[in-house]
């Protein structure tokens, strides 16, 4: 349980991708902290399985855009764990539309939730990364911001955005010994890929070196390395979870 005693805020975990890694890192005894803004249940039952599996685990809700919000997700971390020792900003939303189609809102809500998100909660969080021993900021990025894909200009440009965020946040933790990397899924059974037509999702997976979609517990097991001390010498790194995609 070499997890055991480092306090990670997870957002976006009640669901996905999220979910995956707070159970992950919570049943490998880490202090979870499980952040969801809508999906309530979900997030309880996030925790449950936590505990269940002897670890400590709370919800916070906070819509992560939302920079009041932040603040209490800041507060419910301290309450119950003290200082965050590892971020993990996971949420994200999407709202594609083909370019000539696409509204400013759709670019600006896209912005709002996965740049403006991680922006609200690393600045809420920095302090506590850079005093932790072996602080981490992970960031989940997307293999469609290195590739863009079709009718995702607005997806693809907040999660291109990341790259140059977490480079940038590395070089600043440097100095303290904290560091910040990215992680780049491909596509991943979840939610997010639950509307793609059956014939998209073929003709994505047949492209797919590895022939399959990433299942979450792919994408969990690289954070879980990035949020130990085993990653120590690694930072300001994009890690691709992808099956080969880029290939
Ligand atoms: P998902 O199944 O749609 O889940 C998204 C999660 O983000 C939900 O738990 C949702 O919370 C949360 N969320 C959305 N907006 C939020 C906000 N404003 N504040 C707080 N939480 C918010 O998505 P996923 O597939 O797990 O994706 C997780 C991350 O991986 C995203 O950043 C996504 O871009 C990235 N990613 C996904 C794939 C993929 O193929 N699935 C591939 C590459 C990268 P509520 O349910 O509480 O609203």
């Amino acid at each position: 349980m070499s997890m055991e005693g480092r306090t990670c805020v997870i957002t976006g975990s009640a669901r996905g991708i999220g979910r995956g890694i707070a159970e992950h890192l919570g049943s490998e005894g880490a202090n979870v902290v499980v952040n969801y803004r809508s999906s309530e249940e979900a997030a309880q039952e996030a925790v449950d399985t936590v505990e269940a599996a002897g670890g400590n685990a709370v919800t916070a809700q906070a819509d992560v855009s939302d920079r009041e919000a932040v603040e209490h997700l800041r507060e419910v971390c301290h309450e119950a764990f003290g200082p965050a020792d590892v971020l993990v900003n996971n949420a994200g939303i999407t709202a594609d539309k083909q370019f000539t189609e696409m509204s400013r809102e759709e670019w600006d809500r896209v912005m709002d939730v996965n740049l403006g998100g991680m922006f609200n909660c690393t600045q809420a969080f920095y302090d506590d990364i850079w005093n932790a021993e072996e602080g981490r900021l992970i960031n989940i990025s997307s293999i469609v911001g290195k590739q863009g894909n079709f009718g995702q200009a607005n997806y693809a440009a907040a999660k291109s955005g990341m790259f140059g965020f977490t480079r940038t946040i590395a070089l600043e933790f440097a100095q303290g010994g904290s560091t910040a990397n990215c992680v780049a899924p491909g596509f991943t059974r979840t939610d997010m890929v639950e509307d793609v037509p059956d014939e998209v999702l073929d003709r994505i997976i047949s492209g797919i070196p590895l022939e399959r979609l990433a299942e979450v517990e792919d994408i969990a097991a690289v954070v879980r390395f990035l949020a130990s001390e085993k990653s120590s010498y690694v930072t300001g790194e994009v890690i691709d979870v992808n099956g080969g995609m880029d290939l």
